[in-house]
């Protein structure tokens, strides 16, 4: 390569004008400059694996593949960004925190091979929404209809807690999905304060009529955001998130879960059925 064609580091390409060039996916502008490019969920969820923008939750990620759990210890840690999952024409979209160090993070799959994805599929399941109650590992066969599931952070934080400006590298991958599901998208599940704050300025980039002042989180919170353009509106139910801690201080019940969840699939237009209408154990 000749000295001339080196980046500048004081100018970004798009400032320089220099059209398609590729960042390095460990680049901070990544996510930024890729998101927008892909034609697809399916394309987006490639890129989206290959990501490496943000330094701290790569190490974390790869960190924990390497040091694993004793009970994962012959398993294969995925320790990429998880990608969504789900069909691309899906009318309700579930949005999470991150993936589980040791669960999404692990089997490559959202919500996959950990207590938050044994309730959220469980639930699925009962209401017509998923093939199979559990999910394990992302061969498993495990099929959702009409909803897709989704994160504004992709991959695994120390603690649970990406940082501010991780959440920010990441909300491109996050805008991009929900464009590109847009011709379908009539409702989301938001599981958690985390979620909402960072799904409300992705939406009110693209445009949805986002209230002043922002909508509060709560649990069986709903919103709806008019499309000025013309479009369907936007319908928003809040969950608590499905995490272990929820779940077994009973802040969130499977019942409230699966509420939620058909709530959410109401809205969106999707049948659910009820398999069975036990206690919420
Ligand atoms: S959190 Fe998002 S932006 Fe950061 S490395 Fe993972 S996929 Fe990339």
């Amino acid at each position: 390569m000749c000295r001339t064609e080196i980046r500048s580091t004081d100018r970004t390409d798009k400032e320089r004008g220099v059209p398609g060039r590729d960042p390095s996916p460990a680049s901070h502008e990544f996510p930024a400059r890729t998101a927008p490019r892909m034609a697809s969920p399916g394309e987006l969820d490639r890129a989206v694996a290959d990501c490496r923008a943000c330094p701290r939750l790569v190490a974390w990620r790869e960190e924990a593949a390497r040091v694993k759990r004793r009970a994962f210890r012959d398993w294969e840690y995925w320790a990429r960004p998880v990608p969504g999952f789900g069909p691309a024409d899906a009318p309700l979209v579930i949005v999470g925190l991150a993936p589980a160090a040791h669960g999404g993070n692990r089997t490559g799959r959202a919500f996959t091979g950990d207590p938050s994805g044994d309730a959220m599929y469980a639930a699925l399941y009962e209401i017509g929404l998923a093939s199979r109650p559990t999910a394990i590992h992302r061969d498993d066969g495990l099929e959702l209809y009409g909803v897709r599931i989704t994160m504004p952070v992709h991959c695994a934080p120390p603690d649970n807690r990406p940082t501010t400006e991780e959440r920010d590298t990441c909300r491109p991958w996050l805008a991009r999905e929900l464009d590109l599901l847009r011709p379908t998208l009539r409702a989301i599940v938001v599981l958690g304060a985390f979620a909402w704050q960072a799904l409300l300025p992705v939406l009110a980039s693209a445009g949805w009529q986002v209230p002043r002042p922002r909508p509060v989180f709560g649990h069986a919170a709903e919103v709806v955001l008019p499309d000025p353009a013309g479009g369907s509106p936007l319908h928003l139910v809040g969950s608590y998130h499905p995490s272990q801690r929820n779940m077994s201080t009973r802040t969130l019940t499977p019942a409230m879960l699966r509420d939620a969840l058909r709530r959410g699939a109401d809205l969106a237009g999707l049948p659910t059925r009820l398999r069975h209408d036990g206690p919420d154990s």
